[in-house]
């Protein structure tokens, strides 16, 4: 029989599954180990009973997903690789932001099925969604790794490999597990999700009503040119995005943030910006530009700051809140899948 993986439970269903033979608040303790100690290994959670660590190492796994390679960045920000039990490599980058703040840019997939035009991980096509344990641990060995504090605020960002509402089970159980109270105790109100807009997919998470804030990713005005970057658009199209999105349930206090690509020549002129005003009008957003960070074999340029800072002038302008998106770890790829294409080759050589 193959084990279990012990990253894949919520609280409940680890208690459940002891249940016919332990205690409830054995899960607890479980889980305490797992996300507040950062022990994964059964027989060092030395205040559960042997017969307890003796049942987990016989049904349970904590070992199917390893980190395999971490890359550090000047500017702070660290990527790091997973290995996964069938030789596949997913990845997740830490961001350090100001006064000490983190940001953990999570992958929802292995590749990706929609196939952006710009996008790096697009381009390995689309391997299998990644199980709500294997998401999960990114935050459990980045945070063991950087021994980040258990009480320690962080956010949580769905803006890694692959289009996390193509696999809306595991992404909403993954929010789930993250915001345990008993384990990683992360909000679902730090928790952002970015799509790419497929529109029925964000009506069912809006009656999940997971309490998460969710991004968009926009990256064109007008159709034509959304459906060249992001062939979705053909199905679900700008409207039918703004749609949903005016019934999406949202903390009162919260914007949907909606992502802007800004690639050169082709998005970053101010007609754009004004088109963009007039779509977010009755929408209670918040714009954040991204320059589009060049990759070997794309046509599209990164745009110039002169342009990009005109481009949140006027949206500032308007009245639209607006940031940019720094480019962090720039000098290590980390954009959607450059690490991933690097050493992909290594792991097949391996193993
Ligand atoms: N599939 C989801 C989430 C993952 S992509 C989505 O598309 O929203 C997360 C973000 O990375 C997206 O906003 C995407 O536009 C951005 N991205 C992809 N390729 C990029 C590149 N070459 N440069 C800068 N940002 C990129
Ligand atoms: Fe997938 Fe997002 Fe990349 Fe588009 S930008 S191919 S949706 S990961």
């Amino acid at each position: 029989m193959d084990k279990l993986y012990i990253f894949n439970y919520t609280l409940e269903e680890l208690a459940k599954s002891l249940k016919e033979h332990f205690p409830a608040f054995r899960a607890k303790q479980i889980y305490h180990w797992l996300y507040v100690h950062y022990e994964s290994h059964f027989e060092n959670m030395v205040n559960l009973p042997k017969d307890l660590r003796e049942f987990l190492a016989q049904n349970y796994t904590s070992t199917s997903t390893a980190l395999l390679k971490k890359e550090e960045s000047k500017d702070g920000s660290i990527k790091y690789l997973f290995k996964t039990y069938d030789n596949h490599s997913y990845e997740s980058v830490l961001i350090r932001m100001k006064e000490d703040k983190f940001t953990l840019c999570l992958s929802s997939q292995i590749g990706c099925k929609v196939g952006c035009s710009f996008c790096l991980t697009a381009k390995g096509g689309f391997v299998r969604n990644l199980e709500a344990g294997e998401m999960v641990y990114q935050v459990f060995a980045i945070k063991k790794d950087q021994n980040i504090p258990p009480n320690k605020a962080i956010n949580i960002v769905y803006m890694g490999m692959g289009e996390p509402l193509d696999n809306l089970e595991n992404t909403a159980k993954c929010i789930r597990i993250l915001s345990e109270l008993d384990g990683l105790n992360i909000s679902p109100r730090r928790q952002t999700l970015s799509t790419s807009g497929i529109a029925p997919k964000i009506k069912k998470l809006g009656t999940l009503n997971l309490g998460i804030q969710l991004a968009i990713s926009l990256h064109a005005v007008d159709d034509d040119l959304r459906t060249e970057l992001m062939p979705i658009n053909k199905a679900y199209n700008i409207q039918s995005i703004i749609q949903e999105i005016s019934n999406f349930p949202l903390d009162s206090r919260k914007r949907i943030m909606f992502e802007y690509l800004i690639i050169d020549s082709l998005n970053d002129d101010l007609k754009s910006a004004k088109k963009l005003v007039a779509l977010l009008n009755k929408i209670k957003a918040k714009v954040n530009l991204i320059y589009f960070n060049p990759h070997q074999g794309s046509p599209y340029k990164r745009p110039s700051k002169e342009k990009v800072e005109a481009f949140r002038e006027y949206l500032l302008q308007k009245g639209l809140l607006c940031t940019i998106r720094e480019s962090k770890g720039l000098d290590i790829s980390a954009a959607c899948g450059q690490l991933r294409e690097k050493v992909q080759e290594q792991i097949e050589v391996k193993v």
